[in-house]
């Protein structure tokens, strides 16, 4: 393999993370992720060890319990747990960017300090409920209500496809608490697993990200403090869009650790497979796949890194985190589909990792936002939309 493309831009204390971290996720989450990858189980035993590095808390402040870390961090934490589980980094990007991030840019004091800190120890696992069965890419038609009575509200919803569903403990549930005002109608309500009327739903059977329990959530008649609404009553669409912006980073840094991933395991098994006389990786026609795959891992790199610096200098990154997860994902599923052609019919077997990473890569196109959604944003901008 060739330089890391992050070499040029990554700080001294960015390369220490990246070290260690890889070394961690050799050691304790490559060996187990092949066989929770066919159990469809979530690692519990590896969760624990990665709390006590600071993954899920990674950009929260020391004082809140978490590692008070910057954006261009959190996507090397979230490459390399990709490259390992993507399932796994699936439930920490998530957890991270659009259940802990919203509660700390819109949350009050008295609510950062009740649900921050245990979620950023790891102790707590956050899910970010938005999609409904008649509301995916369209969001503003969701249909969950939360009817204000007295001091709580009243929250009714049906929730489908949420990360970390079957284990989350702090959900933050996109609810309808005006029904007449369209879009100015929907609110964020923080909901705890445990409250009378909350149900989870059966974990999906995914093709990929089997590691991580999506499931559905429902709420029937749950009584939730009005202290636990999330900025103010109408703002929940603006906040939903503004964590999906922090959010497509890290999905966009799960589909370049897939696709980092992918290539590795491309450039081993062709230099290890011999046909016709010789390893593959002198036949041409491979050379060429694996050129390809190396400049698209590091465009995709290099898109990321971009977005993530707009964010830590406090600059708008939308356009440069849609194009980044556009760009990411669409490589990914590429990538990975390579490696598997690299491998020839062991590609296809699921003795070899690849078989999982082309699984894993697919979905990457589709949630936080599908590539067509992504284009939709990107034309927006560049049409000064
Ligand atoms: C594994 C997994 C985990 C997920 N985790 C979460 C989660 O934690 N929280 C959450 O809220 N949701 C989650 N989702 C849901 C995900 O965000 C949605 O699946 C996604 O937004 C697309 O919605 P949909 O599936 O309803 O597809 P639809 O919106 O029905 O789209 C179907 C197709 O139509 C296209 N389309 C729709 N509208 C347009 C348009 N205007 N122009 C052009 N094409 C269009 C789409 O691009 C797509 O190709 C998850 C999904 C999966 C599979």
């Amino acid at each position: 393999m060739g330089q890391d493309v992050m070499e040029t831009f990554l700080e001294e204390k960015h390369r220490v993370l990246q070290r260690t971290l890889r070394a961690f996720c050799d050691r304790e989450i490559t060996p187990v992720a092949g066989n929770v990858d066919k159990e469809a189980r979530f690692p519990w035993e590896v969760q624990e060890k990665m709390a006590r590095l600071g993954h899920f808390g990674i950009q929260v402040p020391k004082d809140l319990g978490g590692a008070g870390m910057d954006t261009v961090s959190y996507i090397t934490v979230i490459e390399e747990i990709s490259r390992a589980c993507a399932g796994l980094g699936l439930c920490v990007t998530v957890h991270n960017s659009v259940a802990v991030y919203p509660i700390m840019a819109f949350g009050t004091d008295a609510q950062k300090k009740k649900w921050v800190p245990p979620l950023a120890r790891g102790e707590k696992i956050g899910a970010f409920c938005l999609t409904e069965p008649n509301a995916g890419s369209d969001a503003s038609a969701l249909e969950s209500t939360a009817i204000r009575d007295g001091d709580d509200y009243i929250v009714n919803a049906n929730k489908v496809f949420v990360t970390n569903g079957a284990i989350a403990d702090i959900c933050l549930m996109f609810v309808r608490t005006d029904p007449a005002a369209g879009r100015r109608g929907i609110s964020v309500i923080v909901v705890e697993r445990g409250t009378k009327g909350f149900t989870v739903g059966d974990v999906e059977d995914l093709s990929g990200m089997r590691a991580n329990p999506v499931s559905s959530i429902r709420l029937y008649d749950c009584r939730v403090p009005a202290a636990n609404l999330l900025g103010r009553e109408g703002e929940g669409l603006s906040i939903g869009l503004t964590a999906l912006d922090t959010g497509r980073i890290g999905i966009a840094a799960q589909a370049a650790g897939i696709a980092m991933a992918a290539l590795e395991e491309a450039v081993k098994y062709a230099k290890q497979r011999h046909q016709f006389g010789v390893p593959i990786a002198k036949h041409q026609a491979i050379q060429m796949m694996l050129a390809d795959m190396a400049t698209q891992v590091d465009a995709a790199r290099l898109l990321i890194y971009r977005a993530a610096v707009q964010k830590d200098r406090g600059d708008a990154f939308t356009q440069a985190s849609a194009m980044a997860k556009l760009y990411a994902s669409e490589i990914a599923s590429q990538v990975t589909d390579m490696a598997v052609q690299i491998h020839g019919g062991y590609g296809f077997s699921k003795s070899y990792p690849v078989e999982r990473f082309y699984r894993d890569a697919r979905v990457t196109r589709i949630y936080e936002g599908t590539s067509e959604v992504h284009r939709m944003v990107i034309a927006r901008g560049v049409l000064g939309g």
